[in-house]
């Protein structure tokens, strides 16, 4: 069994005590490594070493032509081991092959490179004050970055926080979660590779009650950068009051998928289907809400029957499986828990269990209700798996309407051929992304954050990178002479 070590001031290391924990297989349910259990003290540490690495160390310091060269080298050796990380995803994760090969691995080395490049758009200005002054702003690091970072995509997760942090001249401390660490760990290894002065990056894992709630709350980090649940977000919320950090709060979601009548019907419903399935289901901005319109609302179902029925699930590893395990033993109950309240709600059209060829790993069968509507829990709670609620309506309005009746706001799709009316009703969703005829279009270069409960805060993009700066105005007094208003104040 493979044992990692975490990654702290520059040296990997285990927790002070000794402690570890196990990473399960979903697919297989075999253990298949440890990794340090870090507790507070480890924490500490590592937060201390962020500190010192930010107010005394070279990273700061050096140009910014230097720093992104160091993560240019970082994209490079993930490409060089693309292979290998995404095999370690899977097994850890229960991703499948196709998703960690073309999207997670690749992905993330793109952003180390992206943001080396975009980081230099970043600058302060100069302004026209009304006054004989050079008045200019400059965009400086905030600091000590905590970042906390979900299972559905930790070594994607982990790059956008990590590349865009410290591009900057910020340092940090990553927490990932407990159930998907491994990868993280591999990237430590590059670190150390490529390295990177002391105290930069910091990789601590735990338990994320503890340890995420500990750099939440601890006096010595300058900004908490979070991804998880919205339940999760408020108890950070609140940890996050004790030095007024700045907090960015990517939260869960219930994104509404809509459905014209007019959209070409065989694309929307495979682009539905990836909306739902694509990562068991286990993504942030899953179109859990699928909103048809009245007139294509039967053939729609039929079609998504029929295609769901040819989806193959089974061992992440085989690079022809649609659908893996999920994460844990314990969301697959919480999944197949929502699955049996939907059938006392709505009706049931596929799936609806667990496959039964399947004997071990943590499966659940693609999931589709029918009949839904958005009162029922199954329409309002997230549920973060392979699970649809298929609701009627009558028309744009209804759409909108339905669209917005809930408390999250993440993403939202829209599948038509009407230009205008995919632009009228994109501005009319309240959510942080629109995607028309598409789903999970994500670049660099666009922002990404939520509305509502699903957080503030936007990563990626240049609104990402600018909140990861804080603003200082400098102004320099050019009074003729010298002798400035404040100078001549008191007549001394
Ligand atoms: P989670 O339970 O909220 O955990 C997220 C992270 O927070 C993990 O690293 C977790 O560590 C840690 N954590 C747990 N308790 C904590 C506490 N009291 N204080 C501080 N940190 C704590 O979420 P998850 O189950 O991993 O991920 C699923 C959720 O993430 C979904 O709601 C999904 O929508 C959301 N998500 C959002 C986005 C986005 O960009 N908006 C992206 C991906 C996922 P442990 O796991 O070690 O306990
Ligand atoms: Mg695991």
């Amino acid at each position: 069994m493979n044992q990692y070590q975490m990654y702290i001031n520059g040296k990997m290391c285990d927790a002070k005590d000794g402690a570890r924990l196990e990473s399960i297989n979903p697919a297989t349910e075999e253990k298949i490594a440890s990794f340090p259990k870090a507790g507070m003290a480890d924490l500490e540490e590592a937060v201390s070493a962020a500190r010192l690495a930010y107010a005394q160390g070279e990273w700061p310091m050096m140009s910014l032509p230097e720093r992104a060269q160091v993560l240019v080298r970082v994209a490079q050796l993930i490409r060089e081991r693309a292979y290998e990380l995404a095999k370690v995803e899977t097994q850890d994760t229960g991703k499948t092959t196709k998703q960690t090969t073309f999207i997670d691995i690749p992905v993330a080395a793109n952003a180390y490179e992206y943001f080396a490049g975009a980081a230099g758009e970043i600058k302060g200005e100069t302004i026209a004050v009304p006054a004989p002054a050079m008045s200019y702003t400059l965009r400086e690091p905030v600091g000590v970055i905590g970042a906390v970072i979900p299972w559905n995509y930790p070594f994607l997760m982990a790059a956008w926080k990590i590349a865009s942090g410290i591009i900057l001249g910020n340092t940090i401390v990553l927490k990932p979660s407990q159930e998907a660490s491994l990868s993280c760990l591999e990237l430590a290894k590059i670190f150390k590779e490529v390295e990177l002065p002391a105290g930069v990056v910091n990789i601590v894992t735990g338990e994320g009650r503890l340890l995420g709630h500990g750099l939440a709350a601890s006096m010595d980090v300058d900004m908490l950068s979070f991804t998880g649940s919205t339940e999760v977000g408020r108890d950070v919320m609140k940890a996050a009051s004790s030095n007024l950090k700045r907090l960015s709060l990517e939260c869960g979601g219930k994104s509404p998928n809509i459905l014209f009548a007019d959209c070409d019907l065989e694309t929307a419903v495979n682009g539905s289907l990836c909306a739902i399935f694509m990562n068991q289901g286990q993504m942030c901005v899953a179109g859990s809400r699928l909103l048809v319109e009245e007139s294509i609302y039967d053939k729609c179902v039929e079609l998504l029957v029929e295609k769901t029925r040819k989806l193959k699930i089974g061992s992440p590893e085989d690079p022809a499986t649609d659908i893996g395990p999920l994460v844990s033993d314990r969301q697959k109950k919480t999944v197949l828990d929502y699955i049996a309240i939907g059938k006392k709600e709505a009706k049931l059209v596929v799936g609806g269990g667990v496959p039964k060829d399947l004997r071990r790993g943590f499966y659940v069968e693609p999931t589709i209700f029918a009949d839904a509507d958005n009162t029922m829990r199954i329409a309002r709670e997230e549920i973060f798996g392979p699970v649809l609620s298929v609701i009627k309506v009558r028309d744009a309005e209804e759409a909108v309407s339905v669209a917005n009746d809930t408390v999250y706001g993440l993403a939202a799709m829209i599948w038509t051929r009407d230009v205008n009316k995919a632009a009228t009703v994109a501005r009319r969703l309240r959510a942080g992304t629109v995607w028309v005829n598409t789903f999970g279009g994500f670049y660099n270069e666009a922002p990404f954050g939520g509305y509502k409960q699903s957080g503030f805060g936007r990563e990626l993009g240049k609104e990402g990178l600018c909140e990861l700066t804080q603003v200082k105005h400098v102004n320099v007094d050019l009074t003729p002479g010298g002798r400035s208003l404040v100078a001549s104040w008191f007549n001394v």
